[in-house]
């Protein structure tokens, strides 16, 4: 009997999915370049499952029904082409092969343009969720051929995380063509760079300038968990109060506080650059894990820089409450940077993207899946045009609401000496963004100084430039 899917790659992410394809009813071939993998899935979690173990990849070709669907779930990069001038002569016209690793967007508008150009369709999908999510139900971001959408909606949206009130609604819908379901993903990993770095500083906060122990804060947590910031990140931020060390003590403050990254968050921010957007929440949560990653450094600066004392001396209650405003701003400041960056690449690269399904395919599933998502989706339903999130009436309410806690927050932590860069820079990016008129008069009349470089006019058309050194007042001798 054919099988109904393929899959390459048996580490984490790709056992997991195969398990989940199969468990919705379908037949499916697996291999792995080490084919002790195969041996050890059949021999385990896969036993007695509808799988079929591949030792070669021309097996798994001749195990699946066509048109066939080709998952590769490998490390991104060469292994990826590889894989792909491989597959190529195995497979016959009209067969799909699906990249679900975290394959940089380019690579992914390039592949599709190269495997269409050899007959086959080809489907770059973004997938979120770790070990678990892929599971139980990812949250998939699928961009690429468009021929390909009909023949895996079936299977990509029956592993689907799923929302809604009859837990019907599948976090996976058709992105946009070529590498648009991957730069949805980029963008995705960015905005939890950005989530994890807000709720860091909330942190350091609550430690540094209110002194809560663990147990304190996990009831913060849990009470943030209940209201407009719930989501996964929060939770999973409240358990961790909770964890224990073997020795007593708990693990939390064990842990050295040096971050790693793998890389998307960085992306992100360089193509903002790029793009000439200002998603400035993800580059400064990018920033503060180079700065983590300074320990050594920043362990012999500590005994040479000084600082206030960072002891809050006004009311705790209430400065907890001001953090929370100051981390649900923030956050919406971080979305609405993120849906910008989406809009300027959609146009950049000619992707008819829909920004309310971006949301809704966030809602479940992956890590920054929160309850906040519907009302983005909600804001790009009313107005798929939004030009900022931060103008849908719900979200200029709420950082109308929260606005006085968050400058006090932002005003106190440096006052304080803690360092909040995403509360700030959210904070910047608001204040800029709302201001008609910025001083950049004076820095077009810096340009032209010394650059000759011209600038505009408030009063009338056109492009100018001055004799600066000649117009100046002369200074004195
Ligand atoms: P890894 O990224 O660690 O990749 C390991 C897998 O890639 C193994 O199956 C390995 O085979 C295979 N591989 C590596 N190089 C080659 C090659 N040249 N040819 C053939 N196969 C190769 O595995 P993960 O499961 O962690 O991730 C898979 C993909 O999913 C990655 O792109 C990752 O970024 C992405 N991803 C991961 C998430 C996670 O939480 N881990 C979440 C979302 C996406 P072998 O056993 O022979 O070495």
């Amino acid at each position: 009997e054919l099988c109904d899917f393929g899959l390459i790659g048996l580490a984490v992410m790709g056992e997991n999915l195969a398990l989940n394809v199969e468990s919705r009813g379908y037949r499916v071939a697996v291999f792995n370049r080490t084919t002790s993998k195969v041996d050890d899935l059949m021999a385990g979690r896969a036993k007695g499952k509808q799988f079929v173990g591949c030792h070669s990849l021309e097996d798994l070709v001749s195990s699946l029904k066509t048109p066939r669907q080709v998952m590769m779930m490998v490390k991104a990069g060469p292994a990826v082409d590889d894989l792909i001038e491989t597959l190529i002569p195995l497979l016959s016209p009209g067969d799909i092969l699906i990249d679900g690793g975290n394959t940089f967007y380019a690579d992914t508008e390039r592949r599709t343009k190269y495997v269409e150009s050899k007959g086959l369709l080809y489907c770059g999908t973004g997938v979120s969720g770790g070990e678990e999510g892929a599971l139980l139900g990812p949250s998939m971001m699928p961009g690429g051929s468009e021929a390909a959408w009909p023949h895996v909606k079936p299977i990509f949206q029956a592993i689907a995380a799923k929302v809604g009130p009859n837990d019907d609604i599948p976090c996976c819908e058709w992105v946009g063509p070529r590498g648009a379901g991957h730069y949805v993903k980029m963008v995705h990993n960015g905005i939890e760079y950005g989530d994890m770095q807000m709720i860091c500083e909330a942190y350091f906060l609550l430690t540094e300038g209110l002194g809560l122990s663990n147990e304190e804060l996990y009831d913060v947590f849990e009470d943030w968990y209940q209201g407009e910031l719930n989501s996964y990140l929060i939770e999973i931020t409240r358990d961790i109060f909770s964890v224990m060390d073997d020795d007593g003590g708990y693990l939390v403050d064990k842990i050295m506080d040096r971050a790693g990254a793998k890389g998307t968050g960085k992306w992100m921010s360089q193509l903002a650059l790029d793009l000439g957007v200002p998603s400035t929440l993800v580059t400064e949560a990018v920033y503060a894990r180079c700065l983590s990653a300074m320990k050594e450094a920043r362990v012999r600066a500590s005994k040479v820089l000084s600082g206030p004392n960072p002891k809050y001396s006004g009311d705790k209650t209430n400065f907890i409450e001001q953090i929370r405003d100051a981390l649900y701003a923030s956050k919406i400041c971080s979305y609405a940077q993120g849906f910008v960056q989406m809009q300027a690449a959609a146009i950049e690269h000619d992707w008819p993207l829909n920004f309310g399904d971006c949301a809704m395919l966030w809602r479940g599933g992956c890590i920054i899946r929160a309850v906040f998502l519907d009302r983005i989706k909600e804001a790009f339903d009313a107005d798929p045009k939004l030009e900022n999130l931060l103008l849908a009436p719900y979200f200029q309410e709420a950082v109308e609401r929260s606005q006085d806690g968050w400058r006090h927050v932002v005003a106190s932590a440096a006052q304080l000496g803690i360092p909040t860069p995403a509360f700030s820079a959210a904070l910047a990016y608001y204040d800029g963004y709302r201001r008609e008129r910025l001083p950049a008069n004076l820095l077009q009349a810096q340009r032209d100084y010394f650059g000759a470089h011209t600038f505009e006019r408030l009063d009338k058309p056109g492009t100018f430039h001055a004799e600066w050194i000649q117009l100046r007042k002369k200074p004195k001798q």
